[in-house]
């Protein structure tokens, strides 16, 4: 298996690089904000209590995402391997996820952390905002407020992967395909070279 944590700030382009990676390496692409936003949009008991936190910028509680990504990982059992993306956000998800992965054996290989500029995210976000049509993109007081939830709750999530020799950081900043190539290579460095994830090249 390959597992694999996408991680960087609000805008730093997590959700468009997961798109790419997927159908490269042949992984199951799991992210918690585009699974809250399916519940928000079947308006689901969980979809409607994590929308009071989402629409401030805040993070929804632990053990919500904790349980979502539980589940998913049961419905996936026959993955290559996964993306986890906006996930683990605090060191309590990345502990659980640990313990989640050490029942399948199936450890994280590595964190890919995206480096963007804080100017450059805003600007993503608020360009995003007009096409996506997502209210946390629309509000700069919203977009201010998950940039610093991201450094005072999420950074110090860097720290634990680097304890465990699996933190890479990748220059965020340039194009789609740059930035692409640059995830590409830190990957099959660990890989074995390009290909799915299973051996093939
Ligand atoms: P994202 O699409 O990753 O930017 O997430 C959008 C929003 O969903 C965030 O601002 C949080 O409110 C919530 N969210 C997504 N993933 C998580 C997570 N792992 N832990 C807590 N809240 C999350």
């Amino acid at each position: 298996m390959l597992n694999l944590v996408l991680f960087g700030p609000p805008g730093a382009g997590k959700g468009t690089q997961a798109t790419n990676l997927i159908e490269k390496y042949k992984l199951v692409h799991l992210s918690t904000g585009d699974i809250l936003r399916g519940e928000l949009a079947a308006k689901s008991t969980l979809g409607l209590e994590a929308k009071k936190y989402m629409d401030k910028g805040e993070l929804v509680p632990d053990e919500v995402v904790i349980g979502m990504i539980e589940v998913k990982l049961d419905q996936n059992a026959g993955a290559k391997g996964f993306i986890f993306d906006g996930f683990p956000r605090t060191n309590a998800q990345a502990q659980a996820l640990d313990k989640l992965l050490e029942k399948k054996n199936a450890p994280i290989d590595m964190m890919l952390a995206l480096e963007v500029e804080k100017p450059e995210l805003v600007n993503r976000l608020m360009g995003r905002g007009k096409v996506s049509g997502r209210a946390d993109d629309q509000d700069i007081n919203v977009i201010e407020n998950r940039i610093n939830v991201y450094n005072r709750e999420t950074a110090p999530v860097i720290e634990y992967y680097n304890k465990q020799g699996k933190f890479r950081s990748v220059d965020g900043m340039g194009t789609i395909e740059e930035i692409f190539a640059r995830l590409c290579n830190a990957i099959d460095k660990v890989n074995g070279g390009s290909g799915c994830g299973c051996g093939c090249k």
